[in-house]
């Protein structure tokens, strides 16, 4: 066995239970999962952001979501994907963020990601309130 074959079970078992939580579609672009259409795992908080690699973090999304989403934000994205004429889970997102928000204060630690999750939920919960929201 490889040193790297844990790891990489570790993330295929998350990938399918971020499938089950989320749904058998992608969570931005809403296309359903496929044999042409395999799902990923997209970070809401990036790695590059400092985002945990752990379940609460993740959710399933279309490969070309995932690579052309990048770095963004998850809110940039979400209004992106609205642009694009998409209908993206954002009540899953909103789940998710909520979830990750939690085990991260039940773990402590991940403070770049905290900061980047409350950032992200103070956008989401603006946008909800609507346009009277901003600005005003
Ligand atoms: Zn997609």
């Amino acid at each position: 066995m490889s040193p790297d074959e844990p790891r990489q079970a570790a993330r295929a078992q998350r990938l399918r239970l971020a499938v089950e939580r989320d749904g058998p579609r992608c969570v931005w672009c809403g296309r359903a999962f496929a044999p042409l259409v395999p799902p990923t795992r997209d970070h809401l908080v990036p790695r590059a952001r400092g985002g945990p690699s752990w379940l609460e973090n993740e959710v399933p999304a279309c490969r070309r979501c995932n690579s052309e989403r990048g770095h963004r934000g998850v809110v940039e994205w979400l209004e992106e994907c609205e642009r694009r004429g998409w209908r993206p889970d954002e009540a899953a997102v909103v789940r998710a963020l909520d979830a990750l928000d939690r085990a991260i204060a039940e773990r402590g630690g991940q403070r770049r990601a905290r900061a980047y999750v409350a950032a992200q939920r103070r956008r989401l919960e603006r946008r909800r309130a609507g346009p009277a929201a901003y600005g005003g």
